[in-house]
């Protein structure tokens, strides 16, 4: 028996193919969007070149979780909402099960990274876990007591859509000043233009910063303090055991994560055990893993 994770970004889709019973990633491939309104027909091709390729019976893949960047329905087969990247139809999830005849479950990507970290990464034994991909943008998954926490309205996570900027940046989520804007990649690339010019992105802040350019280290810290508190916040309110960070940001381990991680556990309110805050251990992988064990109960019917 055999799974299917689908990651959806704006311009490529990784697919992975999981064995079920170890939950063993055995190959994984990515293509090119051809037609964002429907993916159904790249996501089959990558799927029979990975079964071909690894000589896996096509027949043998019992389901499909897909990991979208945006808002779901809570039964995993409507998207809602997707903020910052290029219409995706709302019934993504049909035309799949119809293209691949097996069972479609969507799940924002956030929350499937979450889950994956949950089920086979860092957060493994964890109570609560929050896991926050720092990437173009911030996504945050919950994991609660061994299940995705969607939250009752389905928006529970939204933390890179905190206002942190009164009338700030404008977002792709229709309001300004939000966290993202300011902290995650696609923020700081802003900040990057507006401190060292045109055509800058936030790697030329990072290198600037190791250089000395004291200007290029203030607007980092200041930041990595505006995204600190907003997790200060979570951890005073949730109380988790276990942060995770991934994305492309978390590597910018010595001038981004780690103060980051300082700041969070000097400021936030403890009794006494602070949460294990660290790097998420499944990379760019972890919402592949969480979309092909996404809870699916049409999986159970079939056996
Ligand atoms: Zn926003």
């Amino acid at each position: 028996m055999y799974r299917i994770g689908v990651d959806i970004g704006g311009t490529k889709i990784n697919i992975g193919l999981f064995k079920d019973d170890d939950r063993k990633l055995i190959a994984h491939k990515k293509v090119y969007v051809t037609d964002i309104s429907d993916l159904s027909n790249d996501i089959k091709a990558g799927v029979g070149e990975l079964c071909t390729a690894n000589g896996i019976k096509y027949g043998d893949i019992v389901s499909c979780g897909v990991g979208i960047p945006g808002t779901v329905s809570a039964d995993g087969k409507e998207i809602i909402k997707v903020p910052n990247i290029g219409i995706l139809a709302k019934d993504t999830a049909i035309k799949l099960e119809k293209t691949l005849k097996v069972p479609v479950k969507l799940v924002q990507d956030s929350r499937a990274a979450a889950w994956g970290e949950y089920l086979c990464g860092g957060a493994t034994g964890t109570n609560t876990s929050v896991c926050v991909t720092l990437g173009t943008g911030i996504g945050t998954g919950i994991v609660m007591n061994g299940e995705i926490y969607n939250g009752a309205l389905g928006c529970a996570g939204e933390l890179g859509h905190l206002v942190a900027v009164e009338n700030g940046r404008e977002c792709g989520c229709g309001k300004k000043g939000c966290l993202e804007k300011y902290c995650a990649g696609g923020g700081l690339d802003i900040t990057a233009k507006e401190l060292l010019g045109a055509g800058k992105t936030a790697s030329d802040l990072f290198s600037e910063s190791k250089k000395g350019n004291e200007k290029a280290q203030e607007v980092i810290n200041n930041a990595v303090k505006m995204l600190g508190r907003g997790l200060i916040a979570i951890v005073n309110l949730m109380s988790p055991d276990c942060i995770l960070f991934s994305g492309g940001l978390s590597d910018q381990e010595e001038l981004y994560l780690n103060p980051l991680i300082d700041y969070i556990k000097e400021h936030c309110y403890s009794a006494g055990e602070l949460p294990v805050i660290k790097k998420a251990e499944l990379g760019e992988f972890s919402p592949l893993y969480g979309a092909a064990f996404v809870p699916n109960k049409e999986i159970i019917e079939l056996d």
